[in-house]
């Protein structure tokens, strides 16, 4: 979805700075200050239209949530939740998580989430997949040591090169499921592409793994 069909989306996020943070940088090792409690932080990055980040928020209200989304265009939906949701442990960041060590101290993150990133099937474009060694070098800087890392998606492809470059980065897993609609799904908050891609057919790929550090 491009800005030109959204030409209001940047002055609507101007205008909720206390939802999709202003100049987020100056928030970078005080992110509990902005919340006013020491509650585990939890972040997703690239998180669409923010189903997923409002519905974790309303469930654990003792976590702080913060979904980070690069596209204007979309993150404007994921405020319209956060408008509605009222709730004072969900922020939103329009930002590139490829450069979350601006925005976050060592050790501040708790708990990363990636659900259904973009795939980038062409090899030339390997390096924009959120789960390349650059993004897991930027993602260990601010996770907690052994804090850990959960990624879904229904693309088969960018399961298996991620399951390839988490273990090239010396990470540790500790589930893996083929099929996540299949299980007992009381724990899952399915996100608006889980929805889609479920209803199509598609399995769904869930691993959750941790830094070695
Ligand atoms: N997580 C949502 C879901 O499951 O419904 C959205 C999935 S959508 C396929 C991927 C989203 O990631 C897009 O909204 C895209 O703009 C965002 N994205 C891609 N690269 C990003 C990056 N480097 N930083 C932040 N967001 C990114």
């Amino acid at each position: 979805m491009r800005l030109r069909n959204k030409p209001w989306a940047l002055d609507k996020i101007a205008e909720n700075p206390h939802l999709v943070v202003n100049n987020p940088s100056d928030w970078k090792g005080k992110w509990h200050q902005r919340f006013g409690n020491n509650n585990p932080i939890h972040i997703e990055i690239g998180s669409g239209k923010g189903r997923f980040v409002s519905e974790m928020a309303k469930k654990h209200p003792d976590i702080n949530y913060i979904g980070i989304e690069l596209q204007a265009s979309v993150i404007v939906v994921a405020l319209d939740k956060a408008i509605e949701a009222n709730i004072p442990n969900l922020q939103l960041l329009h930002i590139n998580g490829g450069q979350v060590t601006d925005y976050f101290e060592e050790n501040e993150v708790d708990q990363i989430y990636l659900n259904f990133s973009d795939p980038w099937p062409k090899k030339k474009h390997a390096k924009r997949r959120l789960t390349h060694e650059e993004f897991l070098t930027a993602y260990q800087v601010v996770i907690k040591p052994k804090g850990s890392l959960c990624f879904k998606t229904d693309n088969r492809g960018l399961f298996e090169y991620s399951l390839v470059s988490f273990s090239q980065f010396g990470m540790i897993l500790q589930e893996v499921c083929l099929d996540l609609h299949a299980e007992d799904e009381s724990d899952n908050v399915r996100t608006e592409y889980e929805e889609k891609f479920s209803a199509k057919g598609h399995p769904i790929y869930r691993v959750e793994v941790k830094f070695a550090n």
